[in-house]
């Protein structure tokens, strides 16, 4: 089994916190460009998206721990 981050969409709130604690921990600043997390509005269906490079991530789940609202939760595959 593996860990893998579950997206609960619907919660997001388009904080950032995020994308903000990832690229900290990968380049030890704050840079929304060395994230391995972002998130994009989708301005259609008014709604945040999240998109994961999965190339980046090393499922280290300091965005798990951050996000306020449920959105990222830790799950096994
Ligand atoms: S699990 Fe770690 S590396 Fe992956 S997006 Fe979250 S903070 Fe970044
Ligand atoms: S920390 Fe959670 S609520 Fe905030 S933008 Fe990221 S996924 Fe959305």
């Amino acid at each position: 089994m593996e860990p893998t981050i579950i997206i609960n969409i619907k919660n997001c709130c388009g904080c950032n916190l995020c994308v903000l604690f990832c690229s900290w921990r990968r380049a030890k600043y704050f840079e929304p460009g060395k994230a391995a997390i972002q998130v994009n509005k989708d301005y259609k269906r008014n709604r945040y998206q999240i998109v994961l490079d999965e190339e980046k991530c090393d499922r280290c789940m300091l965005c798990v721990a951050q996000c306020p609202t449920g959105t990222l939760l830790k799950g096994e595959k």
